[in-house]
């Protein structure tokens, strides 16, 4: 089976268009998971309206669609008023929660009141339904998901994917560098390996994609410490010690030019070419990129699946 991942929005805090930005792209958080039976999508930024336009083209309809949504900062939900399929009234998408307390749901909803958008939440054409991802057990389609607490400001939640015997973990939006065991030795002599607590290790560990949240260079970061987002050199610490395949770094900070955001991938390449031998693939998560990756084993399916192939 083959499962695709498509990078729609990469940019954090605020969307960015511009020549400046032009080639990662201006879209704030939108990444794309899908089979030929299931879709899943992880956080509405802006890049949300991208891949909405892009499912019309290719002409979905009698859609089911899994949303996971990382926390609801602006930047990860602005997108869903201007996600096209949720006006299609054969679509169906389940919003995942965990737990009562769980206030995801609301909050995405709650930015069509009035008095922010002139279409209210309740007329929306689609079938638009909160599901508690515990009560279903992880299971999602074609997927096995599980979910991580992250460190961000009001919270975030990280998520890992698994398909047969391929493994996609999304973690953003998530500040390692103040959690690291030897967080004030890390600051002091950044050229020393980091080390990332163990359930990061554990959650990530072997995974053949990681997209995390790497918005600051190393200067950069200096001046954000305590602002929920991490450096991206440490992200090449956590997919080394996790054995990870491949790195993409994404939740670019606004203020970084693609040329910016090539200075601190080439940061990462670095580091990781010191560290060990640079075997690890790194690369800045850039809008409209698609990744295939092939299961060796067909998993048992579960959940809810699309009626017509993606
Ligand atoms: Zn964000
Ligand atoms: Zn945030």
């Amino acid at each position: 089976m083959d499962i695709f991942v498509s990078f729609w929005g990469t940019r954090g805090s605020i969307p960015t268009p511009g020549f400046r930005t032009s080639r990662f792209g201006g879209n704030t958080a939108c990444l794309e998971l899908h089979t030929n039976n299931t879709l899943v999508v992880c956080d509405g930024g802006s890049g949300m309206r991208e891949l909405g336009l892009d499912m019309l083209d290719r002409n979905l309809d009698a859609v089911t669609g899994h949303l996971f949504f990382s926390h609801t900062h602006w930047d990860h939900i602005q997108g869903f008023p201007f996600f096209p399929p949720v006006y299609d009234p054969r679509n169906t998408f389940y919003v995942y929660t965990s737990g009562p307390d769980d206030r995801t749901f609301e909050l995405l909803t709650g930015q069509m009141k009035s008095d922010y958008f002139p279409v209210e939440f309740s007329e929306l054409r689609a079938r638009v339904e909160r599901r508690d991802l515990d009560a279903v057990g992880g299971r999602v389609g074609d997927f096995q998901v599980d979910s991580l607490a992250l460190n961000h400001p009001g919270g975030a939640t990280g998520f890992r994917f698994r398909c047969g015997d391929v493994k996609i973990v999304y973690l953003s939006d998530h500040e390692l560098d103040t959690l690291l065991d030897n967080r004030q030795q890390a600051l002091d002599s950044p050229d020393l390996p980091r080390q990332i607590p163990q359930r990061f290790l554990d959650f990530a560990g072997g995974a053949d994609l990681l997209v995390a949240d790497g918005q600051y260079g190393d200067a950069e970061y200096l001046q954000r410490v305590g602002w929920g987002h991490s450096r991206a050199t440490t992200l090449v610490d956590l997919a080394l010690q996790a054995k990870v395949k491949q790195l993409a770094v994404t939740h670019h900070d606004p203020m970084q030019s693609d040329e910016d955001v090539d200075a601190k991938i080439r940061a990462c390449r670095r580091r990781a070419q010191s560290l060990e031998g640079g075997r690890l693939v790194i690369f800045g998560a850039r809008e409209g990129v698609q990744l295939r990756f092939e299961t060796g084993t067909f998993p048992r399916s579960g959940g809810d699946t699309l009626e017509r192939p993606l």
